[in-house]
């Protein structure tokens, strides 16, 4: 099989999920799998909802047709406000979507009731990590736009925190979205069904909040896939992280000066990164690159550490190893070395599962 290689633990992905459906369950709140970093793989997909998530979320509209067709009767969300340019396929592939802008839901509205359907809409709502979302104060308004097309149905609202800025979803901003979301049913004349707190950043509070206000659902891609959070890239207890390792093999090896020499510019992305030994160092070559991973969150077995990386060549520092030309090197990821790695079409995917489902018609 060529390398460099993916390789992808369906069992640890459904562990995952079920540890956090379990839970979130008994504060009221359901967990929606979200699959973009995993490019939308449908053995992924199919392995959170063994896991007991309650629906699938992704932010492309390419992912939500490619679910679509392996998990039919899944309910699938679009988690980036739509285009106007995909508007009816928008509308095709996924059951609901999350918004902030009035010519959108308009154009969503006209859409459904061309295709005879009725597309669900969650408002976004800013609380300030300045991303998507319309103000608090404006959410009101917006509700009852929705509400007056005959394609929509207005489910709930949902925020989004620490992506942007890295604010913090806390109590505090928790307790202002149940507030507006109060609000809106109060406006509006409505119970609103969906209250969309947040991703995986949101679990240091879920976890630990002693009352969550309307908040019922959470979207996570991190914590399932990776066992992690986003806010401190910390472990999260009970989690497994080793669904995903990737491997790559060692083109070069040679006894080098630690230091560079020559007059120093930019190197190929940026400034070259500081050699801290001097004297000679065992550098080895691994075939993968930016273009296949990211350095950030990667982690060398022990006795191996990286010194750089450009789009096709990752160096590391291997004194002391007996490394040679045509090992196998395996290595965990993070979350922006997963997404890169899914979406390099020179990596390759092995998904695999420990555990023999093949009955259910789940794993492969
Ligand atoms: C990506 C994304 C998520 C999932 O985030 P994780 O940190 O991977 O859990 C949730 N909501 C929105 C709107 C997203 O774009």
């Amino acid at each position: 099989m060529t390398l460099p290689r993916l390789d992808i633990d369906l069992g640890a992905i459904t562990q995952n999920a079920r540890a956090l459906v379990d839970r979130l369950s008994p504060m009221g709140i359901q967990v929606m799998g979200v699959t973009k970093a995993a490019l939308a793989s449908p053995q992924v997909a199919s392995a959170m909802r063994a896991g007991g998530v309650h629906g699938l979320g992704d932010s492309r509209v390419q992912n939500l047709s490619r679910l679509r067709a392996a998990e039919p009767d899944a309910h699938l969300t679009l988690i980036r406000t739509p285009m106007l340019s995909q508007i009816e396929e928008v509308v095709r592939q996924a059951d609901a979507s999350f918004n902030s802008e009035p010519v959108v839901l308009e154009q969503l509205s006209r859409a459904a009731l061309r295709l005879g359907r009725v597309h669900e809409v969650v408002l976004m709502v800013e609380l300030g990590d300045l991303r998507e979302g319309v103000g608090a104060a404006d959410v009101v308004d917006l509700a009852r736009g929705v509400d007056r097309h005959k394609g929509l149905r207005l489910t709930g609202l949902g925020t989004n925190l620490a992506c942007q800025s890295g604010i913090v979803p806390d109590a505090h901003k928790m307790a202002e979205l149940s507030r507006v979301v109060t609000e809106v049913e109060r406006a509006c004349g409505l119970r609103l069904t969906v209250v969309s707190g947040g991703n995986s950043a949101n679990l240091d509070w879920a976890l630990s909040a002693e009352d969550v206000g309307r908040v019922n659902e959470l979207r996570l891609g991190e914590s399932i896939l990776l066992g992690t959070e986003p806010l401190h890239r910390r472990h999260v207890p009970g989690l497994r992280t080793g669904a995903f390792c990737l491997t790559a093999e060692v083109i070069e090896v040679q006894d080098k000066p630690a230091q560079p020499w020559g007059k120093v510019a930019q190197a190929a992305f940026g400034a070259p990164s500081q050699r801290v030994s001097d004297g000679f160092a065992r550098q080895a070559i691994l075939a993968i690159g930016r273009q296949d991973a990211d350095l950030d969150g990667l982690t060398l077995p022990a006795g191996l550490s990286p010194l750089g990386m450009s789009s096709d060549h990752f160096i590391i520092d291997a004194s002391g190893t007996s490394i040679a030309v045509g090992d196998q090197v395996t290595m965990q990821l993070g979350y922006a070395g997963l997404l890169r790695a899914m979406t390099s079409p020179f990596v390759t995917k092995r998904q695999w599962s420990p555990v023999k489902v093949s009955a259910a018609g789940r794993g492969q």
